[in-house]
């Protein structure tokens, strides 16, 4: 229909096909799955064994430009890519995506199922709830920041023996250890036929964490928009006994355990990646873990279901896995590891699997094949770099945008100067990805004010700087059918030798890893670390986690740590202001300037247009 409808409109005029239709469309077995209502179901990690002996199918890597407030559209790209492959030319394929938070949905972004004839659907279901991943992560991280400060006071508040008592309670004369008990007694070795038999010593060093409260960097998480909760005091009760500190909350996405969700193998992993999550230091500069306070388990029974992929649809009826949204900056911003391995199963040697990394290619693109593809040991085929006329006028010089206001003539008449200047942008990132030896295809996403000189010149520049190849889509307007282009040209680049390789070394020492990704990804002279990363870097090295991939927290709206700074920057130093460490997730994230972890709400907040209508119970307001 023209002009092209809202998303939601589109989305609610097309009737989704039954779930367990679909799951059995392609090859999944009735006992896999678990039918959360019509339109979604959890699928079991059982496929990956009964399907073992199977070959992946291709894996194809969507990433974008630097970002502009014009948007590229890498999730609408990504639809239309796998709605083309199956719907259009019959080949499986299989679109991974992140679930958003529904920070941005009530706040300022909205939703992000894709948009136009390409997207997932239901979109509401897709950006609300879905089968309660994100309040799993909630519960399983606000879990063990309330055992931290729990533990903080039973310690400051009673005696060794007092504690003991407590811990290991004497049931029918005999100390009761839980299993996590008698592991931490093993790792302290202390190794006592008969544990009631500790001497005072281990005692102490069995039931003292001794945390140090000016180390905790475990926060409480929220899944709103909440500005106010970014600096709390909490413990002011006097049933506290005077042991308020000062924290925060962040969204829930950026808890580490949403990273260790995208990045984990499988139950028994992800146990091990909960229990090695630091969470402070004690006194003597050691780490503590969820393990030393005794919450694995619980973590991982809270994490349960979470861990299965649920399985949604295009609107043209093509399988989608959503599953995991990490925060792009503190992590590494790409969905699951799990739902990529069924997928790549599930459709088969000729078939594709597409996913999408976060942010530019730069940020997203380096994160997804060195911390991601490490992780999973799984090696892309295809990277699809998506880009915009409008996006690159704006890199090649184009005025900056009011949200709200009509864009000016720059953007919706034809300009190709703008677009020659901003190709360099394009042409940066086509480099990137050849970086790490993947065939590259460029997607212009085609906006209707879009000219077909501005269109030739953007492919022909791509092609001319290294990619594959570069074609115009035309799926959010016509949907499948207008990104077959695409489809020919990723299936082609498939067939390509591609010979992908990491960037860096994980031995090389931290601080050359993060000169390495600075210097060759953004094109820094160098970087330069303030004191205090310098010292944070010395003690995960003392600590034992200098082997770690680094993953860069970093403005995704330059290439450089300057947001204001389109194109391709030269000659910048680059900033470490501080570094950090995710161990249960495994990496170390250096800041490169200050980032918000808990986004705020604007005056005009998305909220003020979802509406439900009370007879119908149809939602209104989600794009
Ligand atoms: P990204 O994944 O890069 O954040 P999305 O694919 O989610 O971007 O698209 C962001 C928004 O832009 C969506 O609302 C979508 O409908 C809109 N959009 C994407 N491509 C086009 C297009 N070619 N024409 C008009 N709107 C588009």
């Amino acid at each position: 229909i023209s002009p092209v409808p809202s998303d939601i409109e589109i989305s609610r005029a097309q009737t989704p096909k039954p779930i367990d239709v679909l799951a059995k469309e392609i090859g999944l077995l009735q006992s896999e799955i678990e039918a959360y209502g019509w339109n979604k179901a959890k699928v079991k990690l059982s496929p990956l064994d009964r399907l073992k002996e199977q070959p992946d199918g291709k894996y194809v890597l969507v990433a974008g430009i630097t970002p502009t407030p014009l948007g590229e559209g890498k999730s609408t790209v990504t639809m239309g890519l796998v709605q083309a492959l199956v719907a259009h030319l019959g080949t499986n394929a299989f679109a991974c995506v992140r679930q958003p938070s529904q920070g941005p949905t009530f706040g300022v972004k909205g939703g992000a199922a894709g948009g136009g004839y390409a997207q997932v659907i239901p979109m509401e279901e897709f950006n609300l709830h879905l089968t309660g991943d994100i309040h799993a992560i909630t519960a399983a991280n606000n879990l063990l920041a309330a055992a931290i400060d729990a533990r903080i006071l039973h310690e400051g508040s009673q005696s060794n023996q007092a504690l003991y008592n407590r811990l290991v309670p004497t049931i029918n004369g005999k100390r009761n250890f839980s299993s996590i008990q008698l592991a931490r007694l093993t790792r302290l070795g202390i190794q006592k036929k008969d544990p009631r038999q500790l001497a005072p010593e281990e005692v102490s060093k069995f039931v003292r964490l001794d945390i140090d409260p000016s180390t905790i960097t475990w926060q409480r998480v929220l899944d709103t928009n909440d500005r106010f909760l970014r600096k709390i005091t909490i413990g002011q009760s006097n049933t506290e006994k005077g042991f308020a500190r000062e924290c925060q909350f962040d969204i829930a996405v950026a808890s580490e355990i949403m990273a260790i969700l995208a990045l984990t193998n499988g139950l028994a992993d992800m146990k091990t990646r909960l229990g090695r999550i630091v969470v402070a230091n004690d006194r003597k500069g050691q780490p503590v873990t969820a393990e030393d306070l005794g919450v694995t388990g619980a973590l991982a029974v809270l994490m349960k279901d979470a861990l299965k992929p649920t399985l949604m649809q295009t609107l043209e009826g093509t399988p989608v896995f959503v599953h995991a949204g990490p925060f792009a900056n503190i992590a590494h911003g790409s969905s699951s590891i799990l739902a990529d391995k069924l997928a790549l199963k599930l459709v088969g040697k000729e078939g594709f699997v597409v996913t999408e990394a976060g942010f530019g290619a730069d940020i997203g693109m380096e994160k997804f094949f060195n911390i991601k593809c490490r992780t999973s040991d799984l090696k892309p085929n295809v990277v699809v770099l998506v880009a915009t006329i409008r996006a690159l006028k704006m890199h090649g010089g184009g005025p900056n945008v009011t949200a709200g206001k009509p864009l000016s003539k720059e953007y919706t008449e034809e300009n190709l100067k703008l677009v020659t200047d901003g190709c360099c942008n394009l042409q940066k990132q086509i480099e990137i990805a050849q970086l790490f030896g993947i065939p590259v295809v460029v997607a212009v996403n085609v906006f209707k004010t879009d000219t077909e000189a501005e269109i030739n010149l953007a492919c022909q520049i791509a092609k001319c700087s290294g990619a594959y190849d570069a074609v115009p889509c035309n799926h959010w307007s016509i949907g499948g059918r207008g990104s077959l282009q695409l489809a020919e040209a990723v299936r082609q680049a498939a067939d390509q030798k591609s010979s992908f390789n990491y960037l860096y070394d994980l031995k090389m020492p931290i601080v050359e890893k993060i000169r390495t990704i600075a210097q060759k990804v953004y094109g820094a002279k160098d970087i330069e670390l303030s004191p205090q990363a310098q010292s944070k870097v010395d003690l995960y090295i003392s600590q034992g986690f200098g082997e770690l991939p680094i993953c860069m927290a970093k403005t995704h709206l330059s290439l450089s740590h300057q947001p204001e700074c389109k194109g391709v920057p030269t000659g910048f130093v680059l900033p470490i202001r501080d570094v950090r460490a995710s161990i249960g997730a495994g990496f170390i994230y250096p800041l490169v300037g200050t980032m918000s972890t808990m986004p705020g709400l604007p005056t005009r907040s998305c909220f003020y247009d979802i509406d439900i209508d009370s007879d119908t119970e149809q939602i209104s307001g989600l794009f």
